[in-house]
């Protein structure tokens, strides 16, 4: 089995609601399109060099920028949905992409991560 970790399959679930990932370890990763819009991580969603991302002033985005379109590869480490609004900017790398995943043990992670973020401060 090959070490880097890549993508087997793209697909929506059966519900249209989340972006489903086959990886090449077995993980099936699964982030619903509202929560995989609201982290793009580009530069116009999330902001840059200290400057704040659209994202940041929005409470809300109009309805077509949670609809998939497509999922455009970017050469063998990245994968940039493709939004009904016609955002394509956001290049969600691999690694990014598989611990938005909204599983139990993922999600047992990230909590883990933000504990001890919150014990730092
Ligand atoms: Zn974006
Ligand atoms: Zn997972």
């Amino acid at each position: 089995m090959s070490e880097i970790l890549e993508p087997l399959d793209i697909r929506l679930s059966e519900d249209g609601a989340s972006l489903e990932v086959e990886w090449n370890d077995g993980h099936v990763s699964h982030t619903t399109l509202r929560a995989l819009r609201w982290k793009c991580p580009c530069a116009i969603c999330n902001g840059e060099a200290g400057h704040r991302g659209r994202l940041a002033s929005l409470a809300e985005l109009p309805p077509d920028e949670y609809v998939l379109t497509g999922v455009q590869p970017i050469g063998r480490y990245a994968l940039a949905p493709v939004w009904k609004s016609g955002h394509d900017k956001g290049l969600y790398t691999y690694f990014y992409l598989r611990n938005l995943c909204e599983c139990p043990d993922h999600t047992a992670v990230r909590e883990r991560v933000e504990m001890k973020r919150g014990m730092e401060i």
